[in-house]
């Protein structure tokens, strides 16, 4: 099932600028985790500005809204530059062309490319997941901190600690 949700075009976006200049869309957008176009470095564009609905796959045009809204002026949010250098890796994966020459970022996109596209599939994964413990952790200590109560782990030590 998952497999199966992975390859489904419903979740994905698409990026206006690229679709207007390939005339398609590419192949790495069918994948969930493309959250970002990493030719461009912007968020992909899922939902259509004019009407709000999100943007189907079979629709008349690529770049046009059943509703008759142009996509090609759609003002979509950058995405951070290590994201666009992961997506890089994965667009450059599933379409087959080689490893960005210029790597500003050092980003060990050879190795990555060296692996299947499933073993990438779930390094991406396990990383996005990591991130998103991280920024909880971090949310959590500003709030930890605003609050001025110690955190609660250090609470349930002192209770332990008082009872011995
Ligand atoms: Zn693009
Ligand atoms: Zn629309």
């Amino acid at each position: 099932m998952a497999e199966h949700r992975q390859h489904s075009h419903a979740d994905s976006g698409l990026c206006p600028s690229c679709v207007a200049e390939k005339g398609f869309i590419e192949a790495h957008w069918h994948l969930t985790l493309m959250i970002g176009c990493p030719v461009h470095g912007c968020m992909p564009a899922t939902f259509c500005p004019k009407c709000g609905k999100r943007l189907r796959l079979f629709r008349r045009g690529l770049l046009e809204c059943g509703c008759g809204a142009d996509l090609i002026g759609c003002d979509l949010p950058p995405i951070p530059k290590e994201d666009a250098a992961l997506l890089d890796s994965i667009r450059r994966k599933v379409l087959g062309v080689p490893a960005n020459a210029e790597n500003p970022l050092s980003f060990p996109q050879d190795q990555l490319l060296a692996m299947s596209l499933r073993s990438m599939l779930v390094v991406v994964r396990a990383l996005g997941k990591h991130r998103l413990i991280a920024d909880d952790a971090r949310a959590w200590r500003m709030s930890a901190r605003s609050s001025r109560r110690p955190p609660v782990s250090c609470a349930i030590g002192q209770e332990t600690s008082s009872g011995f």
